[in-house]
């Protein structure tokens, strides 16, 4: 047994390590497979070996935890603001008002960065992560321990005898410019509104109910400051590189300063150089270095006198506005692009920004030649904040919105309360029909292997397809003679719009474009009616009562099942056995499993694990979560692991499937 017990310590204690490598030291010296690998044989062991639960184990960064409300925790010391610098003046006048304060002749500086996120406190008790706490009002913050946890980059336990048993760190909890976009690709994909930048959507995750959710966010965690008892120390400085030698992640851009006009520099070269950042900063954070002057020149009401921000103005730019142009998207929507003279921006050249709307256009009453002021945030292209009108030609002419599809010259429409034009030539506007079966095959949605966005329009072009309901009357003898076309890539094709057949309600709902309609709508829809013809026959009334169902999406659903087209194109897609109910999981109740106890392992393709563990209780059975004489199922999934079988074998627990189990409830 103990033999078990130090397998599994040598196991976190390794994985610990690799997590540090990766995520503070960026420099993996183990690979992606063989981490997994070794992650997956500490769960295995823990899985078996319950008794031997940590909530530390590095196994335990995938989350799973769902906070309703989350605590409140009053901060064992409180958590202040920043004073705010702008200038070197304002640099002078801090550093005199403290000298004047102590009677000292000079100061020692330490500049950081200042990290655009939001600040977390995390309390350490012999070496072990104990809890995570939001700044809140800066005297009590709420309780996110179990979403921090998923962040890699903050050890959960430390081996170290370097700071006393108790502690407190500070840091901010940031989103890197990769990881944002990486996750508005994913959610423009999804028909969902792309978040607007890294700051809001790092702090927004903080607080999402669902920890296995903040897992999947690529965030990371900034140290900056540690509250400790330990004498041991003297400066600010030593104090984070002591943190950093723990298994912090404090940035190695921090600096030492002897001089104010030292400090400036240090706050000119970061302005200049902070487009090279992986992550967003809003300025230099300057602290006196000396710990004890910090104790003697104290707090204001609001912040420490010791410590000042320098604000960064914001990345702006002027540059004319050449042009405007229109893209049609696939629902129809038009988005206005502004074309400009290109200019560097924060390390970039940029040629295009949005504007968005024409709501937006009027209110700047922007026009051509106009000479703009451009930005950039977090956002994924920069936008016009204004217009320089000293610089507007005398005959410029206000702008005349676009009043035809840039595609297929049709009226655009604008119905009152909605920010956007549309085309609503839906059936006859090329873009807005290859966009719509582009929809339909991507990943997200109908999953076809085999065909690609270029394969859409060279399908299109050949007059084989004309919307997504043509794709299951294709025959092979048809996409062979295509240009370029491999006997096996038309195979595949074929094969991929076959196994599409397969793919669940509520994906076909968000594939076939209803619009506002993405991935969650989808999913509530599909959820509340259960079937299309439950769906096609609610009214405005009834699918305005839905749950998070509002009035626009109402609308919008009601009309897509009015219009003749889009009627005839479901009942073909029906036709060819789409799925178009959901299939029953969860929600029969009954008495059918009583007294008998389930072990539930691997991974399911009915189910997600959760909702087969409610299940098994709706149906009067009982989880447990290892094997023993007592168990009477295991319900065995993909992946489960073969010591498991074996345990189950040798007590003879019936192992069954989840096929057999749906038997079983039916
Ligand atoms: P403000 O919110 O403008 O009052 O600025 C204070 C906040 O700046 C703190 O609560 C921290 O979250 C954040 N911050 C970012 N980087 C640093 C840093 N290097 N040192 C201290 N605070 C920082
Ligand atoms: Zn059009």
């Amino acid at each position: 047994m103990f033999e078990i017990e130090e397998k599994i310590n040598t196991l976190r204690k390794e994985l610990n390590k690799h997590n540090h490598n990766y995520y503070v030291l960026d420099n993996a010296t183990i690979s992606d497979y063989d981490f997994d690998l070794k992650l997956l044989e500490l769960q295995k062991l823990e899985d078996e070996n319950p008794q031997y639960f940590d909530a530390n184990s590095p196994t335990q960064r995938v989350g799973g935890t769902i906070t309703k409300n989350f605590e409140n925790i009053i901060h064992n010391n409180r958590m202040y603001s920043l004073s705010n610098s702008y200038s070197i003046e304002d640099l002078y006048d801090w550093e005199n008002r403290m000298l004047k304060i102590i009677g000292v002749e000079k100061l020692e500086y330490t500049c950081e960065l200042k990290y655009d996120g939001a600040s977390i406190n995390l309390t350490y008790k012999k070496g072990s992560l104990k809890t995570a706490v939001t700044r809140g009002d800066g005297f009590k913050g709420d309780n996110v321990t179990s979403n921090i946890k998923t962040i890699k980059s903050i050890p959960l336990q430390i081996n170290s005898k370097e700071f006393l048993d108790e502690f407190e760190i500070r840091g901010e909890i940031i989103l890197p410019f990769d990881g944002f976009h990486k996750m508005n690709e994913e959610r423009i994909k999804n028909g969902e509104e792309a978040y607007k930048n890294p700051r809001n959507t790092a702090s927004g995750s903080l607080k999402l109910q669902d920890s296995s959710e903040v897992a999947k966010r690529p965030l990371d965690c900034l140290l900056y400051h540690v509250v400790t008892d330990n004498t041991k120390y003297q400066t600010h400085f030593e104090i984070l590189d002591a943190a950093r030698k723990v298994g912090f992640k404090v940035p190695n851009e921090i600096q030492l300063c002897k001089t104010i006009d030292a400090v400036f520099e240090y706050v000119k070269l970061w302005d200049k150089k902070r487009s090279e950042l992986p992550y967003e900063i809003d300025g230099i954070v300057i602290k006196v270095n000396s710990l004890h002057y910090q104790n003697e020149i104290g707090f204001t009401a609001k912040s420490p006198r010791w410590a000042i921000a320098y604000k960064f103005k914001a990345e702006q730019v002027s540059t004319i506005l050449q042009s405007i142009t229109y893209q049609v998207g696939r629902t129809g929507a038009i988005t206005p692009v502004a074309n400009l003279e290109p200019v560097e921006l924060a390390g970039t050249i940029v040629k295009r920004a949005s504007l968005h709307n024409a709501d937006q256009i009027e209110k700047f009453d922007i026009r051509i030649n106009d000479t703009v002021f451009v930005e950039k945030g977090g956002e994924i292209i920069p936008k016009i904040v204004g217009v320089d009108l000293e610089k507007r030609h005398t005959d410029a002419q206000p702008i005349k919105y676009a009043s035809h599809c840039p595609d297929c010259n049709s009226k655009l429409q604008r119905k009152e309360g909605d920010a956007k034009h549309y085309c609503i030539n839906e059936n006859g506007c090329k873009t807005q029909i290859i966009g719509k079966i582009q929809h339909f095959i991507s990943r997200n949605t109908m999953n076809i292997d085999g065909i690609g966005n270029e394969t859409v329009e060279l399908l299109y072009d050949n007059n084989l397809i004309k919307n997504y309901a043509d794709l299951y009357d294709l025959e092979l003898e048809q996409i062979l003679p295509l240009e370029r076309m491999a006997q096996k890539s038309a195979e595949n094709i074929i094969k991929g719009v076959e196994n599409s057949k397969q793919i669940p309600f509520e994906k076909v709902l968000f594939a076939i474009g209803i619009r506002f309609c993405g991935a969650t709508v989808s999913k509530k829809l599909a959820k509340h009616f259960k079937n299309i013809d439950n769906l096609i026959k609610a009214d405005f009334e009834t699918l305005k009562n839905v749950d998070e169902i509002g009035e626009r999406i109402a609308e919008s659903v009601v009309s897509f099942f009015k219009n003749q087209t889009n009627m005839e194109l479901i009942n073909r897609l029906k036709n060819n056995g789409l799925q178009f109910e959901i299939i029953e999981n969860n929600t029969a109740v009954s008495t059918k499993l009583e007294g008998f106890k389930f072990v539930v392992s691997g991974v399911f393709s009915k189910f997600s694990r959760n909702d087969l563990k409610k299940s098994i209780e709706d149906n009067g059975g009982k989880n447990v979560s290892s094997l023993s004489k007592k168990t009477d199922y295991l319900i065995a999934g993909d992946k489960m692991g073969p010591a498991k079988k074996e345990k189950a074998e040798k007590l003879e627990i019936k192992i069954i499937t989840e096929e057999q189990f749906i038997e079983m409830i039916s």
